[in-house]
């Protein structure tokens, strides 16, 4: 998941360095690189619709010729996602040539391709951090959401990574109705293997937007969420909860939407979008085949120009914890339907709801089948269900 704002060393960010932010950089902080839509899984809440390999996946020269491009910015290093990126052939190749650039690399796998010889390899490179993926602290919560064995191959490659003496990779989990409960659990799960715990908002994009209604937490349970991550500032969360700073004490981060500012997107096909959760047409930027490349589309799109002006809060300008959580997610209110200058689905007030239920019916935006596998995978998941 995909990441969302700020770069560890950015979490005190003063107001001064968030205003600078706003404004954009030469470069992204934080950019998430989906080198393919294949994937071993069919996660129901995938944001990117993955599955199938599309064919116009950039080539490995071509992905070389980005790495260069982002060495040549000063990109300090890039979120690899997909899909499961390991299931490209020349996925560690790529990764070892994007460290040699000075480019590092952090990467998310469901873990099912690990072995004991990429785990000990992977250990061996520095700049490479590995984020493993898994909803639920057991079989019984993970499962339903990710498929049969996931949790499995998940804690697998856990393990090897630790026995290879991988030390301080993350387990990343995506926070739902179902797994609310466990976060205790899951910090135990990732302690245990001497990894880091890194949670990450739901948004209602890709197979998600099927399913985000019937999974994203409840109002009592995003309570439970905030009070739960004010007392443990040592776990990770990219920044993607700083809606919840509206409940009063501020969680650490920029508390800011970096979409187009500091925050984007390279698909497999090369296209660049403002935010990992919006591939939408009315976010694409541009291509990193255009003839000026990712430093001229990020540079000089009208697209980022745009997101990087000074805006209003629309309809949340008279809320007074405006200042905290800033409207939200620009993803969460786009996939959903509701106007980008309202609150978002999950505000804490409840507005978020209110505007929902006024919503005309087919508002929200759902998605064509993407990548998905010819399985109808994005069927929304029964509450209580213990398997798709
Ligand atoms: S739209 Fe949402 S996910 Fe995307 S950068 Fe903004 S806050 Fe993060
Ligand atoms: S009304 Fe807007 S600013 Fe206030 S808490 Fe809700 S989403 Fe945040």
């Amino acid at each position: 998941m995909p990441a969302e704002t700020a770069a560890p060393a950015l979490r005190a960010a003063s107001t001064g360095l968030t205003g600078q932010l706003r404004g954009g950089l030469d470069a992204p902080i934080c950019l998430t690189w989906e080198l393919t839509y294949a994937c071993n899984l069919a996660c129901v809440h995938c944001l990117s619709s993955s599955g199938r390999r599309d064919p116009s996946e950039l080539t490995t020269a071509e992905a070389r010729a980005f790495v260069d491009e982002l060495a040549a910015m000063q990109v300090f290093y890039v979120n690899v996602g997909g899909g499961e990126p390991t299931v490209r052939p020349d996925f560690y190749d790529l990764v070892r040539y994007a460290v040699d650039h000075g480019v590092g690399v952090k990467f998310s796998t469901n873990g099912g391709t690990m072995t004991a010889e990429r785990a000990r390899r992977l250990a061996a490179m520095d700049y490479v951090d590995v984020q493993v993926s898994v909803d639920g602290a057991r079989p019984e919560t993970n499962d339903p959401v990710r498929g049969d064995g996931s949790f499995a191959a998940a804690t697998r490659a856990m393990a090897l990574l630790a026995d290879a003496g991988f030390g301080g990779f993350k387990v990343s989990v995506v926070v739902t109705r179902l797994n609310v409960g466990e976060l205790d659990d899951l910090a135990a799960l990732a302690e245990g293997y001497g990894a880091e715990l890194r949670l990450t908002r739901l948004r209602p994009s890709g197979r998600g937007a099927a399913t985000w209604h019937e999974l994203h937490p409840t109002a009592e349970q995003q309570r439970e969420l905030h009070r739960w991550l004010v007392d443990r500032p040592e776990v990770l969360t990219g920044d993607s909860f700083f809606h919840l700073s509206a409940l009063g004490e501020p969680l650490p981060g920029l508390n800011l939407c970096g979409a187009g500012r500091v925050v984007c997107l390279v698909d497999p096909v090369g296209d660049v979008y403002a935010c990992p959760f919006v591939m939408a047409p009315e976010f694409r930027a541009g291509s990193v085949r255009d003839a000026g490349g990712f430093a001229g589309v990020w540079r000089h799109a009208s697209l980022f120009a745009g997101l990087r002006e000074p805006s209003t809060g629309g309809a949340c300008n008279a809320c007074d914890a405006f200042g905290a959580c800033q409207g939200g997610c620009m993803a969460a209110k786009f996939h959903t339907g509701l106007p980008l200058d309202g609150p978002d689905p999950e505000c804490v007030r409840g507005h978020g709801e209110a505007a929902l239920a006024a919503l005309p019916p087919g508002s929200a935006r759902l998605p064509g089948p993407g990548h998905s596998k010819a399985a109808p995978v994005s069927v929304p998941v029964l509450l209580g269900a213990s398997r798709r």
